[in-house]
């Protein structure tokens, strides 16, 4: 009954249009997450198309008690943003939210929506003759409330810093309904405790981001990529650091890439040029440069020669071109498609002081190969950030399903046992969601825990706001 009344007042402020419900519509592209593997099912689908429109089912969702799951591209990788099977919770999505309030160039800002397509906000702030940095290979449909609620991090973190250093202010939707403009353009501004933060990183956990106003940055007049082949990961450390030494700021992308991890691609995306072959570890260098490009050459042509002299690389390859400065990059935004055309895998998106990298990796990957004989890692990701996406596949053969469901517990106490004996992190940009909230429980400090719960309790007293995800 309570249930009939709460719909009928959704439809009544959103329109029938914007309220969907399971047995009328096919919903699975919002039921489900990105790599199929949390399915469930809403009370209803709320599109509101407002700020006015989210506050209004934020308060008539508490004043019934019902839980809400906020959505935005759904291409999180943690099943945070899908609903549980009960068909009691309101799927919100926000993708009708999708205006870009303005820019202001003076201020190098930006205010849009949370519902915004990421692209599509790099896009107006390129109208305008400036950078939005943020970049991942999910651009295309994740949005900017999911990038600020996943705190989401991608190809540009070594030299701007991930979605939360990109925000300057928020306009929130409390779990009750009220409306927190905090559009702030300002880069100091010391007023007591940091909400923005609170909300950025927080999954949907504690309100609902509607608009944000984030950082932008002149367009650099030049960039250039290159792949580069390595031996070993210590190689590719050493090749981080003089890269880092010789370009500083300029140096904006910094990837690595290993030999399953490009096979996986050559197998499954064959027409996708693979300049270097199979190397055991290939690294992709971004340089960006405010001067030209005869000066960004010069000084990426300087670097990779005396890379190659130190013995730290062993060939390499410049882009020629704009196009090919893109196949390049493409190639390593392919490895997640090649890896789920390979099939289900145990993916860890882990962190770790750089320098503590190789050692890491020596460690684990040897522990993996003598507990799970023939298993497969396909290890890639941002080397810059400290960030590896280590991933491992069944072996050739077996079913990956199969391999999941009887060894992911295992293989995932192996790798975070690693990963925490290295003084690193058991999520470095996909969240937690559904996915890690049993190993945070576990392994997160106490007091942070504490805290964290205490302020949970104290923005979402009903534990109304997408329960079950982060705590
Ligand atoms: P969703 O998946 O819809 O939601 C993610 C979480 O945020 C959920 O918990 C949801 O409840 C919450 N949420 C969404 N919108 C709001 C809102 N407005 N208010 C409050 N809570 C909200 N991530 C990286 O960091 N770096 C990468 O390089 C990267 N590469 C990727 C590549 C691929 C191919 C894919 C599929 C994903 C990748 N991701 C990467 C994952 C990344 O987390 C998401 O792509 C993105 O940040 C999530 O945005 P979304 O709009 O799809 O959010
Ligand atoms: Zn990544």
């Amino acid at each position: 009954m309570t249930q009939a009344l709460l719909l009928r007042d959704l439809r009544e402020r959103l329109g029938d249009a914007h309220v969907l419900q399971p047995d009328t519509h096919e919903l699975s592209a919002y039921q489900r997450d990105w790599r199929k593997r949390y399915e469930g099912r809403a009370l209803a689908v709320l599109r509101p198309g407002s700020t006015g429109d989210v506050a209004a089912v934020m308060a008539l969702a508490a004043r019934h008690g019902v839980a809400v799951v906020p959505q935005g591209g759904n291409t999180g990788l943690v099943g945070g943003g899908v609903p549980d099977g009960s068909g009691t919770q309101l799927l919100l999505s926000l993708q009708r939210l999708n205006r870009v309030r303005g820019v202001d160039s003076a201020n190098l800002t930006l205010v849009a929506e949370a519902g915004c397509v990421l692209q599509h906000v790099q896009q107006a702030a390129q109208a305008q003759g400036l950078l939005f940095p943020l970049s991942l290979a999910a651009e295309g449909s994740c949005t900017l409330g999911g990038n600020l609620s996943t705190n989401a991090g991608g190809t540009q973190v070594l030299r701007y810093g991930n979605a939360r250093e990109l925000c300057l202010g928020l306009e929130v939707v409390t779990v009750d309904g009220r409306v927190w403009n905090g559009l702030s353009g300002l880069r100091k501004d010391n007023t007591g405790y940091d909400l923005r933060d609170l909300f950025i990183g927080a999954e949907g956990t504690l309100g609902v981001i509607t608009a944000a106003t984030m950082k932008l940055y002149p367009q650099p007049r030049a960039r250039m990529t290159a792949l580069a082949a390595c031996d070993s990961l210590q190689a590719a450390v050493d090749l981080l650091t003089q890269a880092q030494q010789h370009c500083g700021a300029a140096l904006t992308g910094f990837e690595v890439m290993n030999a399953l991890s490009l096979a996986l691609v050559a197998r499954h995306f064959p027409q996708l040029a693979q300049p270097l072959g199979p190397r055991p570890w290939t690294v992709l260098l971004e340089l960006s440069d405010s001067e030209s490009e005869a000066h960004a050459r010069e000084r990426f042509e300087s670097l990779l020669e005396r890379a190659l002299e130190r013995g730290l690389i062993d060939d390499a390859a410049v882009a020629e071109s704009l196009a090919q400065s893109q196949a390049m990059w493409h190639l390593r935004e392919s490895i997640p498609l090649a890896q789920s055309e390979e099939g289900l895998n145990i993916k860890h998106d882990i962190a770790l002081p750089v320098s503590r990298i190789p050692a890491f990796a020596e460690r684990c990957d040897a522990a993996l190969a003598q507990a799970f004989p023939g298993s497969r890692l396909v290890c890639f990701g941002h080397l810059g950030d400290g960030n590896l996406h280590y991933n491992l596949q069944a072996p050739a053969g077996v079913p990956a399903a199969e391999f999941l469901r009887t060894h992911e517990a295992a293989v995932n106490t192996l790798v975070y046992d690693q990963v925490l004996a290295h003084d690193g992190s058991i999520s470095a940009e996909h969240g937690i969601g559904q996915l890690k909230r049993g190993e945070l429980a576990a392994r997160k400090d106490a007091v942070a825990l504490q805290l964290m719960r205490a302020i949970k309790a104290a923005l979402d007293p009903q534990g109304l706001m997408n329960p079950g995800r982060v705590l």
